[in-house]
């Protein structure tokens, strides 16, 4: 007995994935919400990873009302650690959308969902005479108009936005499909507003590169190249470029006349991806356990290396008190002295100030290498996942 179909091909034969959960639940923003449940399924019939439970039927109060990604600060932006240096996310995304298609001197773009405008402030930097509107449904539209008075802009969400006569030929869509009920209907969307030779750029983050995404309340849905690919062919669009080489999936969609409707199955992929998530995710839990109970057999102090969400759900599904975490430690220094949990966050140099000597990595499994050798001389004993 479900409570739900599948929210894109409706079928109603989906199996239960891993974890199952009910409490307080942390969001992509590394907010608490205080009741949620995470009923992650995958759909037999599509293929479709997603969450039955989280902010699913209430996406759009939760993003009027309490989603803040960053804006705590203005500064405050999500890094991007691909490559030689620490880069904003905002300008890898540019960078490859340029190295996936050159675009010409004028035109017009859309963005679906455009935060605080930090990709859409490059992109004009870049395309000075492109013609640019957003929208954007949470708080963040304060930003997005005060930064870039020049655009545009809406404080509306997906199904309120229409661009009627005026098609525009890019639509970029940048960490937003994830958290709609439905993808294959925000696909259809995108298609709808855009000329006949336009095009559709976005970023997700990488379900196959993210194991720690199954506790990830208001991402509904865990997408994968398979269902990226699926979806966007039946919402009529070709993939013409994607990259995959770290946990954001960048894709470049280009409109295609023939809309086929017909959704491909991509069950068996995704089951292959599922399963070796829930081992991941798991090793990443058993890890911070590990690591508190060396910690306290010897008395010593323990952090927490990186804000994915498994590393933030282990003291809800461990039944231990977060006060008991020295820190959390991440390279990210936008979020440096903030608090999660009620605890600090910061830099490695908090491991000669609060004596920690233990240290689990609660990051895509990507990464566990490159801070492990960044670890290494500061001498921690470090858990990962098996
Ligand atoms: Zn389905």
């Amino acid at each position: 007995m479900y409570a739900i179909n599948c929210p894109v091909c409706k079928s109603a034969e989906l199996y239960e994935a891993y974890p199952k959960y009910a409490g307080p639940c942390i969001t992509s923003d590394s907010e608490i919400l205080p009741q949620a449940t995470i009923e992650n399924r995958i759909c037999r019939g599509c293929g479709l990873i997603f969450n039955a439970g989280g902010t699913r039927g209430a996406t759009e109060a939760f993003y009027r009302d309490s989603y803040s990604l960053m804006t705590r600060s203005n500064d405050a932006a999500i890094q991007s650690y691909q490559g030689p240096e620490a880069k904003s996310q905002a300008e890898r995304t540019l960078d490859f959308m340029l190295k996936f298609r050159q675009l010409p001197e004028s035109g017009s773009v859309l963005e679906a969902g455009a935060g605080k405008g930090e990709f859409l402030g490059h992109f004009i930097r870049h395309f000075p005479r492109w013609k640019i509107s957003a929208f954007e449904p949470s708080r963040s539209y304060e930003y997005l108009v005060q930064a870039n008075p020049e655009i545009a802009a809406r404080r509306c969400g997906y199904h309120e936005y229409e661009v009627g006569e005026n098609r525009v030929d890019l639509v970029v869509s940048l960490g937003v499909l994830e958290h709609v009920d439905n993808p294959f209907d925000m696909l259809v969307w995108a298609n709808r507003q855009l000329t006949d030779d336009g095009y559709f750029y976005l970023r997700v983050p990488n379900f196959s590169n993210n194991p720690n995404d199954l506790f990830c309340t208001d991402h509904l849905s865990k997408l994968t190249l398979p269902t990226i690919r699926a979806l966007a062919e039946a919402a009529g669009f070709e993939v013409i470029a994607t990259d995959e080489s770290g946990v954001p999936l960048f894709a470049l969609l280009a409109k295609r006349s023939a809309r086929t409707g017909k959704i491909g199955q991509v069950y068996d992929e995704n089951f292959a991806i599922l399963s070796h998530n829930e081992m991941i995710a798991q090793g990443i839990v058993n890890s911070v356990l590990e690591c508190r109970r060396q910690a306290n057999s010897k008395g010593e102090a323990f952090a927490i290396f990186g804000m994915a969400s498994a590393g933030l759900f282990a003291p809800l599904l461990g039944h231990f008190e977060p006060h008991e975490i020295a820190a959390f430690l991440d390279d990210n220094r936008t979020i440096w002295g903030g608090t999660v949990h009620g605890r600090p966050i910061g830099g490695p140099e908090l491991i000669a100030k609060k004596g920690i000597k233990h240290v689990a990595l609660s990051v895509s499994p990507v990464y566990f290498e490159q801070i492990r050798e960044k670890l290494a001389p500061l001498g921690v004993s470090i858990y990962t996942a098996k």
